[in-house]
């Protein structure tokens, strides 16, 4: 375990400014705290500093460049990567924030960087309001959020990102600025979809809709019609309306069958959503039907047990414009050749208005009608190269279907050229935003905008 080489007068100077913990390795606590939900990611950061507030995380961002320290940033964790934690540097952890203000009347919510999609959910829905987050809710709002936000409302509400108003943001140089339409707009811009690249978010401001039950849950059939289902899913989604999303998996039943599941949510009317749903009901013979009306709170708190903290997670993605029949034939020879229960190659539909926003309105440059594939593998134990292995040949298999962009969110450890496909038309001006905001890369560890300032540059350089 390492040790941190600091002059302990200068930590406990550090400590007593922060109204938060710090965590150094021999403290009590060091190991759960140094944690992340992906069981592969094993890191050990040299201190831990756990924010309760906006000031704490400014002292954190100064300290850290006083003393020259690699940063990881981390709210829920979930980075399937790992890219919220690091060897030896600092870990400024945001989960203790989880402060949350509804404002009924406006439709609007201020909720801080450490919440989860359960917590936030839970709150909002209090007052019969939601917005578009990520189906899982053990997943952070921050990462989540930060990287564009993919989920069950974004054919009717857009992206997780259409529906922000305002973040407040601690820079790499220690400053708190708001950015939203009007104050620094470009930086506005650029946190909707660059990821943590710009600094730490502290707090989010969004837009809520009135959400009341959902007509949800998922249609399973046995993997032998998994051709079928899947030509029938293209046409679905096809002519999809705005309030109908749906995603389809090639996956293992609890029982152990190989199996393919639609997968629905519909947010209007209930009795529309009826009508909406039923072709999947009465497609084919289902193994079984387990669409119904639920809160939107249980819809995503329910998934959490598919997606344990701890177990091991390995993923790739690809983005297809259209589900054509040779990559559905990719699809089914590598849905059925799985090499874990648990793992799953999961297709998402993105339609509606998370479309019908321009490519370069927001830093998520995705816009196009498209399906975004994920093979999620998932295992307990040993065996870490067949799981990758089954990944990547998965990925592989896709490619010649595969559009050049990625979803952020879902890249892993990827290389330079990958980011630049996932921001496309914008990564110019991403790394023009990060040469102001954050010319020397001090928010390194994430899905990294290189900056292209030079040593003499950077002190000439005021934001
Ligand atoms: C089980 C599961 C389900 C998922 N489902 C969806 C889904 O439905 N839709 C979807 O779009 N995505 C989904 N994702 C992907 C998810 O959006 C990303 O993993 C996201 O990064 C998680 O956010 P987090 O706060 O938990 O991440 P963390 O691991 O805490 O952070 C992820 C990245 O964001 C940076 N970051 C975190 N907090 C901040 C902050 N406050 N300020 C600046 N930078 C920060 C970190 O440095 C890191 O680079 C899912 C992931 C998992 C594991």
């Amino acid at each position: 375990m390492l040790e941190y080489a600091l002059r302990p007068t200068i930590l406990q100077e550090f400590k007593a400014d922060l109204r938060g913990e710090v965590i150094c390795p021999n403290d009590h606590g060091y190991d759960a705290a140094r944690k992340v939900w992906n069981g592969m990611i094993d890191k050990y950061p040299a201190l831990i500093v756990r924010c309760t507030d906006v000031v704490d995380a400014v002292h954190a961002v100064q300290f850290a460049r006083d003393q020259h320290l690699l940063v990881a940033v981390r709210s829920g964790g979930h980075s399937v990567s790992g890219s919220s934690v690091c060897n030896e540097g600092m870990l400024i952890d945001l989960s203790p924030m989880k402060g949350i203000w509804v404002e009924r009347e406006k439709k609007t919510v201020w909720a801080q960087a450490g919440l989860t999609l359960g917590e936030f959910v839970q709150a909002t829905q209090a007052y019969g309001l939601a917005t578009t987050t990520g189906t899982v809710g053990g997943t952070g709002l921050a990462g989540l959020t930060l990287g564009g936000g993919l989920g069950w409302f974004m054919g009717k509400y857009g992206l997780t990102i259409d529906n922000l108003l305002s973040v407040d943001l601690v820079t790499a140089d220690g400053r708190v600025l708001r950015a939203n339409a009007t104050e620094h707009p470009d930086l506005f811009w650029g946190v909707r979809g660059g990821g943590g690249n710009f600094g730490i978010v502290t707090a989010f401001e969004l837009q809520l809709h009135p959400v009341g039950p959902v007509l949800a849950g998922k249609v399973v059939y046995s993997m032998e019609h998994a051709r079928e289902v899947l030509r029938f899913y293209r046409e679905y989604t096809r002519t999809a309306p705005d309030e109908l999303t749906a995603y389809a998996s090639l996956l293992t039943t609890p029982a152990g069958l190989p199996a393919i599941a639609i997968s629905v949510c519909y947010c209007g009317l209930l009795e529309k959503g009826e009508r909406a749903v039923s072709p999947v009901r009465k497609f084919g013979v289902p193994l079984v039907d387990l669409i119904r009306p639920r809160s939107y709170l249980k819809l995503i708190t329910q998934a959490d047990a598919g997606a344990p903290a701890g177990r091991r997670y390995y993923e790739k993605a690809s983005t297809l414009s259209d589900l054509s029949d040779e990559a559905i034939e990719a699809l089914v020879e590598y849905g059925t050749a799985c090499t874990s229960p648990y793992s799953q190659v999961l297709i998402q539909h993105v339609h509606g208005a998370a479309s019908r926003v321009g490519p370069s309105e927001t830093a998520f440059a995705l816009r196009s009608k498209s399906y975004v594939i994920c093979m999620v593998a998932a295992w307990d134990g040993g065996e870490v190269d067949r799981h990758i292995a089954w990944t990547r040949a998965c990925w592989k298999a896709l490619e010649p279907f595969a559009t050049s962009g990625v979803y952020v969110n879902f890249l892993g450890h990827e290389g330079e050229g990958r980011v630049r496909a996932a921001y496309g038309v914008n990564y110019e001006r991403l790394v023009a935003l990060k040469n102001r905001y954050d010319p020397s890369n001090f928010f390194a560890l994430n899905q990294n905008i290189k900056p292209t300032l030079k040593e003499g540059e950077l002190c000439l350089r005021q934001v």
